[in-house]
């Protein structure tokens, strides 16, 4: 996608041409990180991927961050904090953009809004080389529509994705990820390819005991799907995961 129209592209252009080297690179180890969502620091600064919103923005030593609007917390002045957004995004701790997306369940504003304040983050997300990390409930037809429209080029990572085979096919084949939190789809897990799986907390402390659900589902140990989990969150965060 070529960034060129919207709210934040002007500004953005300047500030990620100043900030340069500092952006394209990001400090991330190889094998750490095996919780890709969660709203809280881990004990382990650097297993896990913090997300923080445009009040919240303080990063700590050694740990990573997505930074998002959530389309619950959209506001009169979406536009000022999606300003903000863009300095911390190029933060180079920040290593994806979100949790943004569409909500048509508990969504605090219309559908129409939501896709404008989405917009900018699939922009955010191209402008910065940054995955984006998406909340969707009951709207999956705009956000496909939105993936097609944007031609939007780095991963997309659908969180706490509690569907079927068939709608992760259809995701899937729109070249979209997701990854699985406490309540899930057992039927699902073992359809998903280990070299994709990935695992959150979100916003509980489950994470253990997730690990250990899925891994027996997968009949494999703890320290396995670890390790599986480990590695595609490099490659997503490399963005080697859709090429
Ligand atoms: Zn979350």
């Amino acid at each position: 996608m070529v960034p060129s129209k919207g709210f934040i592209s002007p500004f953005a252009a300047s500030s990620v041409a100043t900030l340069g080297v500092a952006t394209a690179m990001t400090p991330y180890p190889k094998s750490m990180i095996h919780d890709i969502h969660t709203h809280h620091h881990p004990s382990t600064p650097g297993t896990a991927i913090i997300q923080l919103t445009p009040e919240t923005f303080s990063p700590r030593p050694n740990n990573f961050y997505s930074v998002g609007l959530h389309p619950w917390d959209i506001q009169d002045n979406w536009r000022t904090q999606m300003a903000k957004l863009l300095i911390m995004a190029l933060h180079p701790q920040v290593l994806m953009i979100g949790e943004a997306g569409l909500d048509k369940k508990n969504g605090a504003s219309s559908i129409e809004l939501q896709m404008e304040v989405f917009r900018e983050h699939i922009r955010l997300s191209e402008i910065t080389s940054k995955p984006l990390i998406i909340h969707c409930v009951k709207a999956f037809d705009e956000l496909l529509t939105l993936r097609r429209e944007s031609k939007a080029t780095q991963p997309w990572l659908i969180h706490g994705f509690r569907g079927g085979i068939e709608q992760w096919q259809q995701l899937t084949r729109s070249g979209l990820l997701v990854s699985i939190g406490c309540h899930y789809n057992a039927d699902l897990v073992k359809r998903i390819p280990l070299d994709q799986i990935l695992i959150e907390s979100d916003d509980n402390t489950l994470l253990e005991s997730t690990y250990s659900s899925i891994s027996h589902d997968l009949g494999i140990s703890i320290e396995e799907l670890e390790q599986y989990v480990e590695n595609n969150a490099y490659r997503l965060l490399t963005c080697q995961a859709t090429r």
